[in-house]
C-alpha cells in the first residue's frame, strides 16, 4: 500500500452533497435559450421548489412565466442533456404559483442531495452575477462571457470569475480522542473540528498547521487529505483532512472560539448537522475507528 497515495477508503463518505457534479457545462453555451431549458428560480440566498409531497426545484417554461420582474439569467450546464438556467428574480410580489421559498440549508433532506447541489450552484452563480455587473477595475459595465463561465469588462477587458474561496477543516486525532472547538456563532453546546480560510500567499498544508495552532494552541503531524466538496455559503471550497496531534496544550484564541477539548467517540458533545463537512470527518472517524 503505497503511503502517499489516497485510498478511497480514506476519504469521507459524504459524496459531495453540494458537488453539482450532475451538471455538465457546454461551451460556448447557447446563443439563445432553448425552449426545453430547465429552470431554477432563485432568490436570495434560497430557490423556490414546488409544493406537494414530493418537492423539486426544476421548473419548465420560461421563468417570466413565473415571476414579473428583473430577471438575473445564468446558464448552469446540461442536466441529462437538458440545459439548466438559473434565474435570480429580484422582487416577485409573491412566491410562483405552486411554489414556495426554502433557504439552501432548509432544503437539505426535503429534496435530493443532486438537487440541492444544484439549488446552492444555482444560488451561488445568481450571486455572482449580481455582484459583478460592473467592473471591479473601471466601473464599466461588463457582460456574460458565452465561451466560459466569466464576465468581460465593456471597457478594460479584465475577465471577472466566479470567486472561490479555499477553506481548510481538520480532524486531529489524539490516541481515541479527537479535538473539537466550539465558535461563539454555535448553538449552545455544539462543537466542530477546525476550520479557517486559506490565506493569501500560504498552500494548503500551512494553512492546516496554522488554524489548529492559532485556534486551539496545538501542533499537528502526519496531515492527510480526507475529501473536499464546495461550501455555497457563501463561496467556500472545504479542502478536510485528518491529522495527528504533535504537541502543546489546548489555549484557546478567545476571538474564533470560546472552547476546546479533546473527546472520545462515547463522550461526544452536540455535533453540526449531517449537511456538513465537519460532521462527515468525524462521522467517518467513528466508522474507521470502532470495534467491527
Ligand atoms: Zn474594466
Amino acid at each position: 500500500m503505497g503511503s502517499s497515495k489516497v485510498h478511497k477508503d480514506d476519504l469521507m463518505d459524504h459524496n459531495g452533497i453540494f458537488s453539482a457534479d450532475t451538471l455538465t457545462a457546454r461551451f460556448p453555451e447557447p446563443d439563445s435559450i432553448p425552449s426545453d431549458a430547465c429552470w431554477i428560480l432563485v432568490k436570495d440566498a434560497g430557490v423556490y421548489i414546488t409544493a406537494g409531497p414530493v418537492p423539486t426545484i426544476f421548473v419548465s417554461g420560461p421563468p417570466e412565466a413565473h415571476a414579473r420582474s428583473g430577471l438575473l439569467i445564468q446558464y448552469l450546464g446540461h442536466h441529462e442533456d437538458i440545459p439548466c438556467y438559473a434565474a435570480g428574480i429580484a422582487e416577485p410580489a409573491r412566491a410562483p404559483e405552486g411554489m414556495e421559498y426554502a433557504g439552501v440549508r432548509e432544503l437539505f433532506g426535503k429534496i435530493p442531495d443532486g438537487e440541492l447541489a444544484i439549488a446552492s450552484f444555482a444560488a451561488r452563480m445568481i450571486l455572482f452575477d449580481r455582484n459583478t455587473r460592473f467592473c471591479g477595475r473601471c466601473g464599466a459595465p461588463t457582460r456574460q462571457l458565452r465561451t466560459e463561465r466569466a464576465k468581460l469588462c465593456s471597457d478594460c477587458n479584465l475577465i471577472t470569475y466566479p470567486r472561490i474561496s479555499p477553506a481548510i477543516i481538520v480532524l486531529v486525532q489524539n490516541g481515541d480522542r479527537i479535538l473539537l472547538a466550539r465558535s461563539p456563532r454555535f448553538p449552545p453546546g455544539q462543537y466542530s473540528v477546525i476550520a479557517g480560510f486559506v490565506e493569501s500567499g500560504e498552500n494548503i498544508e500551512h494553512a492546516v498547521r496554522r488554524e489548529v495552532r492559532e485556534e486551539t494552541g496545538v501542533e499537528i503531524t502526519n496531515i492527510r487529505y480526507s475529501g473536499s466538496e464546495p461550501w455555497p455559503f457563501p463561496d467556500s471550497l472545504m479542502i478536510g483532512f485528518t491529522a495527528d496531534y504533535a504537541g502543546g496544550e489546548i489555549r484557546i484564541d478567545n476571538n474564533e472560539i470560546v472552547s476546546a477539548d479533546w473527546f472520545d467517540r462515547d463522550h461526544l458533545p452536540l455535533l453540526p448537522s449531517k449537511m456538513s463537512i465537519s460532521r462527515a470527518l468525524i462521522d467517518q472517524w467513528i466508522a474507521r475507528d470502532s470495534p467491527r
